[in-house]
């Protein structure tokens, strides 16, 4: 089965990609050129249904199977910023690296070395069938240093609950099995088995 992915997130890509693999899995900009898509939801689940919707319309095929994922850090110190606003933290213009370093510094404003966090995926499908949208969590402490380059985004400050390492030291595999994205994925797929 055929999945577009209403994303170009290269970190997002490759993990979908390889917890996906019975799938043949191709993100949208492979079929059509980029387009900006603005995400102006209020939720996780509206972001992912914004963007799948919109890459379903721009593809003008009923047969295909777009599958788009919204998704984030809430850090506990900070009232669950930056939730939605994870992508763009530091500014529109910003990358990664700006957003991480943000971060940091302003759970460090806090008088804190580190806080509680959770990562947040929503998942949607859009098929002329139907729209669904499913959640996963990975819950553990946001630290106010970047240890390891694995992973993407906010990894190297984000220890997952039950280790003592970051997701940027940590192996891929780990985070293939605890992340948001892996169980998200994993109830996605019981939808893709039904449409
Ligand atoms: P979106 O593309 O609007 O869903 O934004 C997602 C943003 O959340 C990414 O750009 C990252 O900053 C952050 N993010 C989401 N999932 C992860 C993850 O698994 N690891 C690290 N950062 C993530």
């Amino acid at each position: 089965m055929k999945l577009v992915l209403a994303t170009s997130n290269k970190g997002k890509v490759r993990e979908i990609k390889a917890l996906c693999e019975e799938y043949e899995v191709i993100p949208y900009s492979e079929l059509i050129e980029e387009f900006e898509i603005v995400e102006d939801g209020d939720s996780f689940k509206e972001n992912a249904l914004i963007k799948a919707r919109a890459v379903f319309k721009a593809l003008d095929d009923k047969n295909v199977i777009v599958m788009a994922d919204d998704s984030g850090i809430s850090v506990d110190i900070l009232d669950g910023e930056p939730g939605i606003y994870s992508a763009r933290y530091a500014g529109v213009e910003a990358d990664d690296k700006d957003n991480l370093y943000k971060l940091i510094d302003d759970i460090k404003a806090k008088g804190v070395k580190s806080s509680p966090a959770h990562y947040t995926a929503a998942i949607a499908i859009v098929t002329n069938k139907g729209k669904y949208c499913v959640h996963g969590w990975m819950h553990g402490t946001a630290i106010t240093k970047a240890v390891g380059n694995g992973g993407f985004g906010y990894d190297p400050m984000f220890i997952p609950d039950a280790y003592d390492k970051t997701l940027g030291e940590l192996d891929d595999e780990i985070k293939k099995k605890l992340s948001h994205r892996s169980k998200a994925l994993s109830l996605a797929k019981i939808i893709l088995h039904a449409v």
